[in-house]
Formats: C-alpha cells, sequence, structure tokens
C-alpha cells in the first residue's frame, strides 16, 4: 500500500488549467492494464456513443469535450465542503471504445468493460454518450438485483419501440431495463419531464409498474428539497443508480444537446439537485446527452462536468 493512498488531481497552481493532456477533472488516467487499477474507488469513464440517438446525433464527441472542460473543476464542493478526492480514491479510467456501425456489439463492449469495475469493486461516474448508454452500464451494475434510480431528464425514455420495433434506443433504455429486471419500478423516480409528446404510451407504462413521475410543473410546485425529498423515500436506502439527462435543464443554460424541450430548471436548480443526494446508496451515477457539436459556447460541457463533480460529492458524501 501507498503512504498516500489517493490519486490527486493537477492543481492550477502547479500546472496551469490550459496546459497538460485533459483527464477529467485533472486526474491520473488509471486504465484497466494499470498497476494501481484495483486501487480505484470511483471510476470516471467516458462512453463516446452516439448510436441510439433517434433525431440530432452528437454525443460520441462528449468525453472529449467534458474533459477538456472539466480542467476547470477545483478539490472542493464551495458549499458543502466535500473534497471527494480526498474521501475515496478517484482516476480517470479511460473511454470504453464503441463499435458506432454495431448497437449490440458496443452494449456488449460496455458491459464487458463495466463487469470488470464492478468485478474490482469500482464505482462508475460515466460521461456519455447518448441515454442508450445507461443500459449496457446497467447490465453489468445489477448483477445482484434490481437497482432503484433517480432519473433527472425532461423526458422518460420509457418508449416500447421507434420506427416499428427498433427496441434499442435512447428513448428506450429504462423500458429495456425494468423489462430485464435491472430496476425495481417501484423504486425508480424521474423527475423534470416536460414537452411535447407523440402520445402517453411511455407514462401509461410507468403508471402500470409504479414508476413516479414528477412533472416539470410539479417540480417548480413544490420546489427542489420537497421533491428531492421524495426521491429520497422512494429508493431507501438500497442501490439506487442517478442518470442525470443534461436536457433535464432549460436550454437556455444547457443548448448543446440533441432534444432540448424549454421551461427547465437553471443551472443553479440543476446542481441543487445534486446536493440533496447526499445520503443515498449510489451504486452508480451518469451524465449524458452533451452534444458538442451543438454546444457553440461549450457552456453545456462546463455545466455538464460541474454536475458531475455533484454527482461524485453525493457519491462519496455520508
Ligand atoms: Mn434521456
Ligand atoms: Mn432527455
Amino acid at each position: 500500500m501507498p503512504s498516500d493512498p489517493f490519486f490527486h488531481p493537477v492543481s492550477g497552481f502547479d500546472l496551469p488549467r490550459f496546459a497538460g493532456v485533459p483527464t477529467f477533472m485533472r486526474l491520473p488516467y488509471v486504465p484497466p492494464e494499470h498497476g494501481r487499477f484495483a486501487d480505484v474507488d470511483i471510476g470516471l469513464v467516458g462512453v463516446p456513443w452516439d448510436s441510439g440517438t433517434t433525431n440530432r446525433p452528437g454525443p460520441r464527441h462528449g468525453p472529449r469535450q467534458l474533459r477538456d472542460a472539466s480542467t476547470m473543476i477545483r478539490a472542493q464542493h464551495g458549499d458543502t465542503g466535500v473534497r471527494p478526492f480526498e474521501t475515496v480514491n478517484c482516476a480517470d479510467l479511460g473511454d470504453v471504445g464503441p463499435n458506432p456501425a454495431d448497437i449490440q456489439d458496443s452494449m456488449n463492449r460496455i458491459t464487458a468493460f463495466y463487469d470488470t469495475l464492478v468485478g474490482q469493486g469500482i464505482r462508475p461516474l460515466t460521461a456519455g454518450g447518448d441515454h442508450l448508454t445507461s443500459l449496457p452500464v446497467l447490465r453489468a451494475l445489477a448483477k445482484d438485483g434490481p437497482l432503484g434510480m433517480i432519473h433527472f431528464d425532461s423526458h422518460t425514455d420509457l418508449f416500447h419501440s421507434y420506427f416499428g420495433g427498433t427496441m434499442y434506443t435512447h428513448g428506450t433504455p429504462f423500458r429495456r431495463a425494468v423489462e430485464e429486471e435491472l430496476l425495481d419500478p417501484k423504486r425508480v423516480i424521474q423527475i423534470g419531464i416536460r414537452g411535447t409528446m407523440y402520445d402517453s404510451e411511455d407514462r401509461d407504462f410507468a403508471e402500470s409498474v409504479g414508476i413516479r413521475i414528477v412533472p416539470i410543473e410539479e417540480f417548480f410546485a413544490r420546489g427542489v428539497s420537497d421533491v428531492m425529498a421524495e426521491a429520497r423515500e422512494v429508493v431507501g436506502d438500497l442501490p439506487t443508480y442517478v442518470s442525470y439527462d443534461i436536457d433535464f435543464v432549460d436550454p437556455t443554460f444547457a443548448p448543446g444537446t440533441g432534444t432540448p424541450e424549454v421551461g427547465g430548471p437553471n443551472s443553479f436548480q440543476a446542481l441543487q439537485v445534486c446536493r440533496e443526494l447526499y445520503g443515498v446508496t449510489i451504486a452508480g451515477a451518469d451524465m449524458v446527452e452533451v452534444s458538442p457539436p451543438f454546444d457553440a459556447s461549450g457552456g453545456t460541457a462546463f455545466l455538464g462536468v460541474s454536475i458531475m463533480f455533484e454527482l461524485l460529492c453525493a457519491m462519496v458524501a455520508d
């Protein structure tokens, strides 16, 4: 055991933020073949994959842009004081290489990579990728039984299929996850749902299996604390996945995504919901649907990594 058990991010006091090779939050790059891979507690992983996207693609470029933007992240949470990098051992585990021409092969590759993490007791914090990414990740994480889930999104991603029978898209991952018993629907809450709809098929399914949907109107009427208290109650003390689609946030603050919906939370509320996750037993978390081609200012990626830092703090907080 080394005298210092933690990998540390490079400080902006030692090397300016615009210098060096960008990794997530300036942590060391520790791929599975690294000698200290097994010492990692929380692994930040990129999944540059958007083959499940049905409209405007681009999240395959997300991890690289998120890594670059993450050089802005410092070591200590500004409000809660959590210092995640000195609480558990964190590292950038690199990217899972997908097969952009084959969805099933890509999902198998992603699950195999996350199986390796689970085998070493590493909890993943994933940077997608479109929202189909969550499905192969859940297949690895839910080996011991279904997980609960707190899901921030403007969409339910609960549709049965697209284009007359295509089962694997970024609009269907959680329907599959419930069918495959990766999620316990009674321990799933979806927050921020809004926008025009194809029909009510997704919401009818949610109701039939006991998934709790908090539409944006209710979110604003009740406020962050009240809604998140209910979210903690829904998932309880058992292992829970946190999935965060950047399109949860209003497109004024996060335009760089494929399927934006107006009338959403601002960037501060986007962070606040994460601070209400402290105490939840988080088995893994993801930030998905950041699409650099639609992110002209880079601001969406910066918000995305700021949320990833919040999620990381929630993963280490008691
Ligand atoms: Mn989504
Ligand atoms: Mn969405």
